[in-house]
């Protein structure tokens, strides 16, 4: 039997195909027989351009629901979806491009969507298999170079599956969606589960208050990066009533900080269910739905999930082995070795420890990856950048505490120059999230006895910067 992810999704779609999977801003909605339509064209417009199995198709645009029918068409073609972030530079998209070679390169979906009208749809899907690739999901690395993620349909599906079990989908849920699409996040965690359910989602372009205070009215679940709570919580109109109709508030892909978790009870009665996830496993720990969510913890490994702390102490990095853990990065078979073990457990790079009780509570990074409102951050792409600037010797890159984004980029520079030109010169080659938010020019950067410059210390020294 074919294992194509597209079929399994499919299969679950509602029986009454003129229901609603999309809600709109405007008032209008998508079917999810609009859904089903729009992803056989895509799919029979790729099979007669020559785009086959294990072809990459590279997507970067605003988010739309035009976006996920070529992806689900995509997946029923048999071929490899690569979403990109909108907000990278034409110089960081060559660089995907180049790496991943794309058959096709969508930047408009909607009109992509139209002119696939003019092909014949196509009927049964390509036959899959478990391990088959169904998407590459790009995570920057800390030397620049980005990794690709390899995740098969095996992956994607297993984890969809275990994600609906744990978090009580059913039909008669409504899932508000606000996250980027060009994320697993938003892509797979939360698409997936609603359309395992073929249930609507309230599908917002982007995190703007009014709407989700509006999409609240009508939803039953939530899913957002923390950065999404803190600014419901700075809003005097979110109220315990706005959050009422709402069963699961879900958080996710950066640390919910306790005073956050506390907030949020305190205002609506109600406990973010935080979980734990990444690009090359999706999510790998979750709190319980029916049992304690405690602030700090990221709950359980997910069934199926086997994980422990390397290095014998009680604290050290996570590895993880479990059937949504990806099998290697696109064309980097040194990367791939050097991030598992010889028993075939993934080195996450995260720092944790797994209490008595088997919760997992995440410390830190072992890299120095900064997150900075839900987004990746690897701090060597952005001291590249800086180190070429006129006036600059050395730059330190590093992340610090900050209300709404929890934690801020902010530049160490060794070195003379005018703050807002350098910053703006930074934009010109990086997405704005990347870019330095402070740059603060000092005489020299602390150093160990090997050289290499102690960014704990920084970030200590930094840490109150943007309390004033
Ligand atoms: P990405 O590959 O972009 O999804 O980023 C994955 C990284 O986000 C993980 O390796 C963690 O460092 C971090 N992350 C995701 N979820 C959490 C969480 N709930 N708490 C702390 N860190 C998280």
């Amino acid at each position: 039997m074919s294992e194509n992810l597209y079929d399994l999704l499919s299969r679950r779609f509602p029986a009454d195909r003129s229901k609603p999977c999309f809600l709109l801003s405007d008032g209008r909605a998508v079917s999810y027989g609009d859904l089903e339509a729009g992803a056989a064209r895509v799919a029979g417009r790729l099979g007669a351009e020559g785009v086959g199995p294990g072809d990459r198709v590279a997507l970067q645009a605003e988010k739309s629901p035009e976006v996920i029918m070529i992806y689900l068409g995509v997946l029923k073609a048999g071929a490899v979806f690569l979403p990109l972030n909108s907000a990278y530079t034409p110089a960081e998209v060559d660089y995907f491009l180049g790496d991943a070679e794309p058959k096709v390169f969508v930047t408009d979906p909607p009109a992509w969507v139209a002119e696939a009208a003019a092909y014949p749809p196509m009927a049964e899907s390509a036959p899959r298999a478990a391990n088959d690739l169904a998407s590459l999901i790009y995570t920057s690395g800390t030397t620049g170079r980005s990794k690709g993620a390899m995740l098969s349909h095996g992956n994607l599906a297993e984890n969809a599956l275990a994600l609906h079990a744990a978090w009580g989908f059913t039909p008669d849920d409504v899932l508000l969606h606000a996250l980027p699409i060009f994320h697993v996040h938003g892509l797979f965690v939360a698409l997936h589960c609603a359309l395992l359910s073929g249930c609507p989602m309230v599908w917002l372009p982007k995190f703007a208050d009014a709407d989700v205070l509006a999409g609240l009215e009508r939803a039953t679940v939530m899913m957002g990066v923390p950065t999404f709570y803190t600014r419901l919580l700075a809003n005097s109109a979110f109220t315990r009533e706005s959050a009422a109709g709402v069963r699961l508030f879900v958080c996710g892909s950066a640390p919910l900080l306790p005073s956050t978790f506390a907030e949020f009870e305190a205002r609506t009665g109600q406990r973010i269910l935080e979980r734990y996830g990444m690009s090359e496993a999706v999510i790998i720990t979750t709190n319980p739905l029916a049992g304690e969510r405690i602030a700090g913890s990221v709950g359980y490994p997910l069934p199926g999930v086997e994980l422990r702390i390397g290095g014998g102490e009680e604290t050290g990095v996570i590895q993880i082995k479990g059937p949504s853990v990806f099998r290697e990065y696109w064309r980097m078979p040194e990367k791939t070795a050097e991030e598992f073990t010889a028993d075939g457990f993934f080195i996450t790079g995260d720092v944790g420890r797994q209490d008595a009780d088997g919760r997992v509570w995440i410390s830190g990074r072992a890299k120095d990856l900064i997150i900075s409102g839900g987004y990746n951050v690897y701090p060597k792409e952005v001291e590249l950048v800086l180190d070429e600037l006129p006036g600059v010797t050395e730059s330190a890159v590093i992340g610090v505490p900050h209300k709404d984004f929890g934690e801020g980029v902010v530049a160490v520079v060794i070195g003379q120059g005018d703050e807002a030109a350098m910053i703006a010169r930074a934009r010109e080659q990086l997405a704005a999230y990347k870019a330095p938010k402070w740059i603060l020019f000092v005489d020299e950067l602390p150093r160990n006895a090997m050289g290499k410059v102690q960014k704990n210390l920084l970030r200590q020294t930094y840490e109150r910067l943007f309390e004033a």
